[in-house]
């Protein structure tokens, strides 16, 4: 596949998980440009939408003035990838309230497992995205309860989609970022067609994963 464009792929950094992402794409010797404003959306190929708490996030969209601008450059081709409440961001159908950007045809509803006390990890299987298990790290997470049109469901369980793509976006209810696969970053950064030199999964700044406490994630609301 052929890079699309030439600035590579973006955080929205605005709350919840931006440094996570970054250092896995570093992993995978992908600089990220953190995006705050319509102009650092300029000629990238994908935008990460990183866990945290899809309310607020979806407020301080509004505040700096980026939901239309990333409906636009979506539309424009540029993917987009939300991880949890960054999902919720994208779904076009969100249960009980407004959708936010809508930008993907799947229903979500918002902590679907219950309380964050209701946080869990476990490993899985996604044949698409990689040829061994994965460990999936679930916090507060939102379940997506249907998929339509377009959308390709990539990991189903459990009476629920926890993993889906469109042509121009990707869905995971969990967060690969907080653990050390990189298997999903791989998986996005090639959906956005860029090139990619390998790196190993074991490596990197992220040992210990398994060991760290819920409380020091809770700003993943
Ligand atoms: N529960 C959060 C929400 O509804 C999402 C949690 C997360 O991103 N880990 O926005």
């Amino acid at each position: 596949m052929r890079a699309k464009e030439s600035a590579g792929i973006g955080i929205l950094n605005l709350q919840g998980g931006v440094a996570e992402h970054f250092d896995h794409l570093a992993r995978l010797n992908i600089p990220a440009k953190l995006v705050k404003e319509r102009g650092h959306l300029d000629g990238l190929a994908g935008l990460i939408i990183p866990g945290g708490e899809s309310t607020c996030l979806g407020k301080l969209l509004r505040i700096v003035n980026l939901t239309e601008a990333i409906k636009e450059r979506n539309r424009a081709g540029m993917n987009i990838w939300g991880t949890c409440a960054g999902a919720i961001l994208i779904a076009a159908r969100v249960v009980g309230q407004e959708p936010i950007l809508g930008l993907m045809d799947i229903t979500i509803e918002r902590n679907g497992f219950g309380s964050q006390l209701a946080s869990f990890h476990k490993w899985a299987f996604v044949p698409a995205v990689a040829g061994e298990p994965i460990p999936l790290t679930f916090i507060r997470a939102p379940k997506i309860l249907a998929a339509g049109g377009d959308v390709k469901i990539l990991l189903e369980q459990d009476g629920y989609i926890a993993a889906a793509e469109s042509p121009a976006a990707l869905a995971t209810v969990f967060h690969p970022e907080l653990t050390p696969s990189l298997a999903f970053h791989r998986y996005f950064v090639r959906k956005c067609g860029l090139g990619l030199k390998d790196a190993s999964d074991t490596a990197g700044p992220t040992p210990g994963w398994e060991m760290t406490s819920w409380t020091s994630h809770s700003r993943l609301a």
